[in-house]
């Protein structure tokens, strides 16, 4: 689906597709995570997220740790994986651009699906333009970053790898 394909979808707050998942984390979602909690990025990465901020921490029960009764404890700062939902995205490659793609819905989930908007509508109203942004600027230093931490710190001797919370 590219934005102008029809896509609507209402979320009614069940919490359900809060549960089981996988949520990789951009910088800019730990960021924005940090603020909304009114917490530190140390702490945020301590308190909500696993491998050294990279993945959203969830409990042995399987709820995401920022969970609160059937809400989201950092609505105003959740994660861009957690604002496209039930939608993810292919980034634009060269000149390819993004692609988006349904997601299966969690059992049981109140959320409506329907066509009656576009996906730029859905994906706008979720506020994701500044962390699209974000992500494309950093995805250019990627190869960079990669290989001057590479040529200087052993991560699994300073901090080894943590599995806790692991969905
Ligand atoms: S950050 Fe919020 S929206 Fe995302 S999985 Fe956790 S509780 Fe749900």
């Amino acid at each position: 689906m590219n934005r102008k394909s029809p896509f609507s979808y209402v979320c009614n707050a069940c919490g359900l597709c809060c549960h089981q998942k996988v949520i990789t984390l951009s910088p800019y979602d730990v960021l924005q995570i940090a603020r909304a909690a009114g917490i530190s990025t140390r702490e945020a990465i301590a308190r909500f997220t696993i491998r050294r901020g990279s993945i959203l921490k969830f409990t042995d029960q399987g709820a995401c740790v920022a969970l609160e009764g059937t809400r989201c404890g950092l609505h105003r700062g959740r994660p861009l994986a957690c604002r496209l939902y039930p939608l993810g995205i292919e980034p634009a490659k060269h000149e390819e651009a993004e692609k988006f793609v349904t997601l299966e819905p969690a059992a049981g989930s109140l959320g409506v699906y329907g066509l009656d908007g576009t996906v730029n509508n859905f994906v706008e109203a979720q506020g994701v333009g500044a962390y699209l942004e974000a992500n494309a600027r950093y995805t250019s230093l990627l190869a960079v970053f990669h290989e001057r931490i590479a040529a200087t710190v052993d991560f699994d001797r300073v901090e080894p790898r943590d599995s806790g919370g692991a969905p």
